[in-house]
């Protein structure tokens, strides 16, 4: 997910954009509403301001499977973990089912950092809810 300017387009409320699409252990799934292309995975981008300040919310691909989960502090994304998408395994072996990290800071000019390993800390936080969202998810 490179280049700053669908950042700053998905920089505002998420209005009447999106959609509750389902629900899992309480926390919406939700999608955008118009997608323009279907084959963008940026339409599928759950947005980075929330009205809500301090909830989360999951995201479904295009082939309807969920692949993120955004946290949101002070009405802003905070922390995404992701999978369905792999940064460190070698080519062609990629293991979709490994959940890892992105962090969200505003201060910098491409907010959303470079995908880094999930700690053990976070994995025990949330592996409860990534193993009702697909058993297959690990660390
Ligand atoms: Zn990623």
């Amino acid at each position: 997910m490179g280049g700053g300017s669908w950042y700053r387009a998905g920089m505002r409320p998420e209005s009447n954009q999106y959609r509750k699409i389902g629900e899992i252990e309480g926390i919406k799934v939700i999608s955008k509403i118009e997608k323009r292309n279907l084959k963008d995975p940026r339409e599928f981008q759950l947005p980075t301001y929330s009205h809500t300040a301090d909830t989360m919310y999951l995201a479904q691909n295009e082939k309807g499977q969920i692949n993120q989960l955004r946290i949101f502090t002070n009405n802003r994304a905070a922390i995404d973990f992701d999978w369905t998408h792999d940064h460190f395994s070698e080519k062609g072996k990629e293991d979709i089912f490994r959940v890892h990290v992105h962090e969200w800071d505003f201060s910098k000019e491409v907010p959303r950092s470079v995908a880094r390993k999930i700690t053990d800390a976070e994995w025990e936080l949330y592996k409860d809810l990534f193993k009702k969202i697909d058993k297959r998810l690990h660390k």
